[in-house]
């Protein structure tokens, strides 16, 4: 198994005129599991498919480790991949479509038992495995494509699109614990497709943030939640996402309407900004706090949902709203007048939507 490597890689479906993807380099490093997250329209499926070799990219080149790639059709490529979709033999039982990508490149039969029957297991088709696949509901057929795409040792890259969308809600939270299970076991490149933040944030190693055909961010999961790098990370990831207040910088400070709320960064050229704090941040005090505190700023309460683990406490800084997540059964009441302090290592401020500095 080697790294995957995008060299300027781009696509455009209409002859240069848009990019479905903009040019981009990036690796995709051997063994990891990677999740590719963004909204619908963003590049996701377009990407994957310039990896599988279902597009061959206007532009760039690919590498599998030292192998130039670029005009290798799909069956050149030794990649398994896992759709939206169940892809099975409907006649063949459960036991046989497993095993089909292992007999197909002529792996051993004792092999072959050992490899379907451990996934199966996992996947919890051991049950199952003498039934025909068209016996099964979508969402099974769904998990015994799961299996084929990882019953194979040995792959340059398993890649799944949206693999969960057809199974039960209940059974997704199972199946993605499973997926995590098999990947330390196999040690395989995986590239997990989803618009699904929860999805992508409990299943991967590392997180690409896709946004409109290009990386606005990659990292850990802690890292997109706690140190968004673009305003995108911020809305995106999260629930509610991060409140965003338009603020200015006014020679040292940083000012929201006529109120300074902390000192701006050195160096940063005056002109407006956004600040960007996370409602599980900030946190509210009475109207005796002190509002000479910095990054601090006078709030009134506009409602409050009651969501039973936690509350949603929505505030107005003069205009603007900010929500905050604190502990149920908070005392807020509608109406009532607050401060809300921002935690300067939690609030960072953006210029052009690209992180600029902290607050
Ligand atoms: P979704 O989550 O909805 O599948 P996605 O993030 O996977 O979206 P893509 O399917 O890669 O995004 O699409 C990226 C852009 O390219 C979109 O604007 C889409 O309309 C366009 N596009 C995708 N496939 C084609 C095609 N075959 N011909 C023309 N435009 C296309």
């Amino acid at each position: 198994m080697a790294d995957i490597r995008l060299e300027g890689v781009g696509h455009s479906y209409d002859g240069g005129r848009t990019w479905a993807l903009k040019p981009m380099t990036w690796t995709w490093q051997s063994s990891r599991a990677y999740a590719l997250l963004g909204p619908s329209g963003c590049g996701k499926t377009t990407l994957l498919n310039i990896i599988s070799g279902l597009i061959t990219p206007t532009e760039g080149r690919i590498w599998f480790g030292d192998r130039e790639v670029t005009g290798v059709p799909t069956a050149g490529r030794n990649i398994a991949q896992v759709f939206q979709f169940p892809v099975l033999y409907e006649e063949m039982s459960v036991y046989d479509n497993l095993a089909f990508p292992l007999r197909n490149r002529k792996f051993p039969k004792k092999e072959v038992d050992q490899r379907v029957r451990q996934v199966s297991e996992l996947l919890g088709l051991d049950q199952v495995l003498r039934r025909r696949s068209r016996r099964l509901d979508a969402g099974r057929q769904q998990i015994v494509s799961l299996g084929r795409g990882l019953v194979r040792p040995q792959v340059a890259a398993v890649l799944l699109d949206e693999p969960l969308t057809v199974v039960d809600p209940a059974l997704k939270w199972t199946l993605r614990s499973k997926l995590k299970e098999i990947h330390r076991d196999t040690g395989h490149t995986l590239i997990y497709v989803t618009h699904d933040q929860t999805e992508a944030l409990t299943f991967a190693d590392e997180v690409v943030v896709l946004n409109e055909g290009a990386i606005v961010q990659a990292g850990s999961p802690a890292e997109l939640f706690l140190s968004p790098a673009h305003e995108f990370v911020g809305h995106f990831i999260g629930s509610p996402g991060m409140n965003m207040v338009p603020a200015e910088i006014v020679g040292a400070v940083v000012r929201v309407g006529t109120a300074d709320v902390g000192a701006a960064p050195d160096g940063l050229p005056p002109g407006p900004v956004r600040i960007g704090v996370r409602p599980e941040f900030v946190r509210i005090a009475g109207p005796d706090a002190s509002p000479q505190e910095t990054a601090c700023a006078a709030a009134t309460v506009t409602g409050i949902d009651r969501m039973g683990a936690y509350d949603l406490v929505h505030t107005r800084v003069g205009e603007h709203p900010v929500i905050v997540k604190t502990e149920a059964g908070s005392a807020c009441e509608p109406d009532a007048a607050v401060f809300l302090h921002f935690p300067a290592d939690r609030t960072f401020l953006f210029r052009d939507e690209v992180r600029c500095g902290s607050l």
